[in-house]
């Protein structure tokens, strides 16, 4: 069966565009996915953690034959090959991958969420979102491109430039 699922990319370490750009060419070329779509590279500010480098997210539309933990379990390989070191919780990082929606699937696991938790309230995540599917219903938050705006009122989110760049 194949699933369209969105995948949130985000760096704030060394070649950010670099490793974006890498990430999305290894999930491409990983079995059973398929890069469908890429978003803008959007500049943030660090939330949370602050005192570390600027942030580059973009985010992936991807079809796929794979399941929710053999995503992620791909997820956190590439994030591996690329370098990730995790020390401080929301802390500097070369690449992050997380699993934003799978289908209409909801999955509540010791290894995964998703919807992605902190998805709702983050404008880096859901600019980039809505710029690929303005219309995708999140659940419990109605759809994409109303709640960008919203957020993005809060917390800035400037284009940086187009994936292909
Ligand atoms: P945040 O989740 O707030 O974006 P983060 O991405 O920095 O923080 P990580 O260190 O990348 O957090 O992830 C820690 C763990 O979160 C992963 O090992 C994974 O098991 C778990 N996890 C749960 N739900 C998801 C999801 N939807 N996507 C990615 N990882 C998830
Ligand atoms: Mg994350
Ligand atoms: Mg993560």
């Amino acid at each position: 069966m194949t699933t369209t699922a969105y995948i949130g990319l985000g760096s704030n370490l060394g070649d950010k565009a670099g490793y974006l750009k890498k990430a999305l060419e290894l999930l491409d070329a990983a079995p059973g996915v398929r890069v469908k779509k890429v978003a803008s590279f959007y500049r943030t500010g660090p939330l949370g953690v602050t005192g570390q480098d600027w942030f580059l997210n973009t985010v992936a539309e991807i079809e796929t034959d794979l399941s929710p933990d053999d995503l992620l379990e791909l997820l956190l390989d590439i994030e591996g090959k690329l370098g990730r070191v995790r020390t401080v919780r929301w802390g500097p990082r070369t690449l992050d991958l997380d699993l934003l929606l799978f289908g209409e699937e909801e999955i509540q696991s010791a290894r995964l969420t998703v919807p992605h938790p902190r998805l709702a309230g983050r404008a880096f995540v859901l600019v980039p979102l809505a710029e690929l599917a303005p219309d995708l219903v999140i659940p419990g938050h109605g759809p994409a491109a109303t709640l960008a705006t919203e957020l993005a009122r809060e917390q800035p989110v400037f284009f940086y430039c187009s994936p292909g760049k």
